[in-house]
């Protein structure tokens, strides 16, 4: 029994990570990139294509699975400081930088519009401040629209489009 489980989990690992065609070869500047990020001592998760089934699952967020290019990695940054140190490293090697929000561009433009970009990762900014006196929320571009719906709750309103679809 525990031995058909190992398979079966295997084989799920094995399909899931096949869906895409993730490339073997290194991006430019790939091992420098990599270098740096490490030594920014980033809190967040890093995703490098050698870390597949991570990597695959940073894809799937994407709406449009048709339209997929291959960062080079995923940063999902947990603050302000991961986001500046990503920053710096792809200022200081000039390597190509986006960033993705819900990853909902019908173009796939949250993983850049090529091969080979460091993407960071905003979906841990979920935080909404609200400041009753000014009349103001913060909206942090790690939410979705129905945490934003839940804004009512508190005698706000959020003109919002996509009204079907509360995962966007
Ligand atoms: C099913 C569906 C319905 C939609 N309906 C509507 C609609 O009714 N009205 C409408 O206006 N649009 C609609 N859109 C389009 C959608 O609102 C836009 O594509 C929007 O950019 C998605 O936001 P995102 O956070 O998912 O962006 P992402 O896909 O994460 O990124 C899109 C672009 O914005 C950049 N970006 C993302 N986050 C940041 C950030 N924090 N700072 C700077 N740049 C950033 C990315 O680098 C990329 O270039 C719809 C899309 C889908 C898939």
């Amino acid at each position: 029994m525990t031995t058909y489980l190992y398979v079966t989990f295997f084989l799920i690992t094995i399909i899931h990570a096949s869906l895409y065609h993730i490339p073997v070869s290194k991006c430019p500047k790939e091992a420098a990139l990599r270098k740096c990020l490490d030594q920014s001592h980033i809190k967040g998760p890093i995703y490098f294509r050698d870390n597949t089934s991570a990597y695959s699952d940073d894809l799937n967020v994407e709406y449009n699975r048709l339209v997929i290019v291959y960062p080079t990695v995923f940063v999902h940054a947990i603050d302000v400081l991961d986001v500046q140190k990503a920053i710096k490293c792809a200022a200081k090697l000039k390597y190509p930088i986006v960033a993705r929000s819900g990853g909902h561009s019908y173009e796939g433009y949250g993983i850049g519009d090529r091969d080979c970009f460091l993407v960071v990762d905003l979906a841990a900014f979920n935080q909404i401040t609200i400041d009753v006196t000014s009349q103001t929320a913060v909206i942090g571009p790690g939410n979705r629209i129905k945490s934003v719906y839940k804004l009512a709750l508190q005698g706000f309103a959020f003109p919002v489009h996509g009204l079907e679809l509360e995962d966007l």
